[in-house]
């Protein structure tokens, strides 16, 4: 038995790591609560076993070694949870016992990763994860991009220092866009919604914290001196100071408006464009929830009711190999059609060869299909009462579908990928879709099918062959006349203004996504800084790891790509960033590394003035830095770095001194921050 114990309280452990700190899961969680709930079980048979550290009576934890860590003004707890709703019966009735007729409050329970804001004064004061209920790192960069989130507080009657919480949640449409963008240059997609999330709030760099389109709901306040004593009037008071505050909530005063509330809201959650997981159930009185109390883990006086994803089972009946763009393969499973949430599942995603040996999917097997955040809906599991003797056990292809070259796959890579890129059609058309693409080099009047129709009747190979095209070559080509020609090639012609930056976002080198290609444009200014680069070099600008470094520099040590870029260069792409206007050269030659928050100026406008004046600006302490810019709660490892390499630390104050003055359009006294933050909140309430 004990063994048994340990083994659970192993695996959990780790399954805590994967789905909390990489944002990975690798269990459903349905697959995880059970687990949790056998060892529960165990633990209560078994008193002798106990152990402060066993995950059934710790938090989940999500700290990182990456922030600042934070304590908890009050702790941070998770929700007790159940699939069954005589168990959630169980609660009610067990509340009511205990406090005679009581009033519920039921939610949505929204699907993504929790945070603590704190007010002080009316103004966002920092933004911290849960961590591990007693500590959570400090994210208040990340969250201050999230639009919803208030800065500065409107209406009247907000405590002068209080805590709100909520869920930083990624929306479907988010959710889409970034796995698209992710597949788009190689990495893989994120799995939920809810990993992506928690994935996103916790990068180092707020811009693509931006660009990834977080959204926040709050659901409880938290404090001394709230204006009202129970959970539903303080939220509704909380809406009018700003805050995003579901409608989707309702008074409850009997377990029949409970279970309704439950069944519609399964009914309703496919038609909104976020993941719930569940519904909460929170008893409404505060004075009821403190004698209700807590234990070490969640509250005594609300339980969260988990909806069990929505499943199909179907059968399983061939499997497509596909390659995109970058020479990835994605296996595509073909399945008997099957009514699944509204929609009619013909095809689903099986990802790559490791998820097929962990589900040992075979085809003809009856397979578990859901359907999550995504698009495409994914297998989830093998009904093995019901695999017969003709199922065969599906393998891995060895080549590539399309060209027959045989298939690598790279360490720590989750695909295999066809290396010829060359003479593989999928990568060459994919290649050039990607050129031409909107965000690329926006060339419209060529479509998908044309870059096909062109490449298939040998008229382009690569990109730089575009720009060969002759108006009458293209205006014989099916479905093209004079007029489409000449667009395209107004266009073709039109894009050599197209900035550098998207140029190089264009080539389509693995890993550059458009902000990865706008950081490397903004930190070398010209192709053939980046083309020189060494990869120690490389890896110096923002978002550029060692992964990213060495994918550049295969692709310009490529033949073909050097003289794609050479035939590219001589039409007149731009290769070079636009000049920048320049306040000074007072820091000219010197590079600076910024961390930590200020007080006078936001990171981004401190980069912004260390360009103005001729400065470079670098993403990690290295040999090349020579001056850390250090403001409040800096990360100790970097300190440390910068101490040992001799970098020179300096203070916000000694860096405007180095500047001279401080410009005005730059930078902002705190009067006009205010103001500025005045009209950020201004703009948040029309969304409201
Ligand atoms: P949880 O997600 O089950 O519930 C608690 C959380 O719900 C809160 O912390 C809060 O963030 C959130 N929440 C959303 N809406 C809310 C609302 N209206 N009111 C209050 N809270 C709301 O608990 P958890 O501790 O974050 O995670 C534990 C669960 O995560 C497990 O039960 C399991 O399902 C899953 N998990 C899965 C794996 C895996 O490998 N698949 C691993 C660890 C945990």
């Amino acid at each position: 038995m004990l063994e048994r114990i340990e083994q659970l309280r192993k695996e959990l452990t780790l399954y805590n790591h994967k789905y909390y700190v990489e944002a990975s899961p690798v269990v459903s969680d349905y697959e995880y609560d059970q687990l949790l709930r056998e060892l529960q079980e165990l633990e209560a048979a078994h008193p002798e076993c106990y152990d402060p550290t066993s995950p059934t009576l710790r938090v989940g934890s999500d700290l990182t070694n990456d922030f600042v860590s934070v304590a908890h003004r009050f702790p941070m707890l998770s929700l007790s949870n159940t699939y069954s709703l005589e168990e959630l019966k169980d609660f009610v009735e067990k509340v009511e016992r205990e406090e005679g007729p009581t009033e519920f409050v039921c939610e949505l329970k929204f699907d993504g990763t929790a945070i603590s804001l704190t007010y002080e004064h009316g103004r966002l004061l920092r933004a911290v994860t849960r961590g591990d209920g007693v500590r959570g790192d400090d994210v208040t960069a990340n969250v201050r991009t999230i639009r919803s989130v208030p800065l500065v507080l409107q209406g009247e009657g907000w405590p002068d220092y209080f805590e709100m919480r909520g869920e930083v949640i990624m929306p479907h449409t988010s959710f889409a866009r970034l796995n698209t963008e992710r597949e788009e240059i190689g990495e893989s997609p994120f799995a939920n919604p809810r990993n992506a999330a928690a994935g996103t709030i916790k990068l180092q760099n707020s811009q693509e914290v931006a660009h990834r389109g977080l959204d926040c709901f709050l659901y409880y306040v938290v404090g001394d001196g709230l204006p009202h004593q129970s959970h539903w009037d303080n939220l509704q008071a909380a809406k009018g100071w700003g805050f995003k505050i579901s409608d989707r909530m309702q008074r409850c005063h009997s377990w029949e408006e409970i279970e309704n509330f439950i069944t519609r809201t399964d009914k309703d959650r496919e038609n909104l464009p976020y993941d719930t997981d569940g519904a909460v159930v929170k008893v409404n009185d505060y004075v009821a929830q403190r004698r209700l109390g807590s234990t070490a883990k969640a509250p005594r006086w609300a339980v969260a009711y988990k909806f069990k994803a929505e499943q199909a089972l179907t059968k399983l009946l061939s499997v497509d190999f596909q390659v995109g763009r970058t020479g990835a393969v994605t296996p595509v499973a073909n399945l008997s059609p099957v009514q699944l949430a509204g929609t009619v599942v013909k095809r689903a995603s099986l990802h790559n060869a490791d998820q097929i040996a962990l589900l040992d999917v075979r085809i003809g097997d009856m397979v578990y299909v859901e359907k999550g955040g995504e698009i495409i809906p994914k297998i989830t599991g093998v009904e093995l009462s019901e695999r017969g003797e003709e199922c065969r056990p599906l393998e891995y292809i060895t080549h590539c579908p399309v060209c027959g070259t045989e298939l690598v796959r790279m360490e720590g890579d989750a695909k295999h990928f066809c290396p010829n890129q060359e003479g593989c059609r999928p990568q060459i058309v994919g290649r050039i879709i990607h050129f031409i693409s909107r965000k690329a080099m926006n060339i419209e009047g060529i479509g998908e099918e044309t870059v096909e129709l062109l490449y298939d009747s040998g008229l382009i190979h690569n990109v730089a062959d575009l720009y060969d095209l002759q108006p009458t070559m293209i205006a014989t080509l099916p479905r093209m006349g004079v007029k489409s020609a000449e667009n395209i090639m107004r266009e073709l012609a039109a894009s050599r203004e197209v900035s550098f930056e998207r140029v190089l976002f264009a080539l389509g080198i693995r890993f550059v996504g458009e902000t990865t290609a706008k950081y490397l444009a903004h930190h070398f200014g010209s192709l053939d800084a980046i083309m020189n680069a060494s990869e120690a070099e490389l890896a110096e600008a923002d978002e550029v790891g060692e992964k990213i470094a060495a994918s550049i520099r295969a692709y310009f040590e490529d033949e073909e790509n050097r003289s794609i870029i050479e035939r590219l260069r001589k039409v007149g792409l731009q290769f070079v960033e636009a000049e920048k206007e320049r306040l000074s050269e007072s820091l000219a030659g010197l590079s600076f590394v910024i961390s930590g928050s200020f007080e006078r100026h936001s990171r981004d406008e401190l980069k912004a003035l260390i360009e103005l004046h001729g400065g470079k600006n670098l993403a990690a302490v290295s040999g090349a830095t020579n001056y850390l810019l250090a403001g409040d709660k800096i990360g100790p490892a970097k300190l440390q770095k910068a101490t040992k390499l001799g970098v020179q630390i300096i203070s916000e104050s000694d860096f405007e001194a180095m500047i001279g003055s401080v410009e005005p359009s730059v930078s902002m006294d705190v009067g006009t921050e205010h103001k500025k933050e005045n009209e950020k909140i201004a703009i948040q309430g029309e969304l409201f």
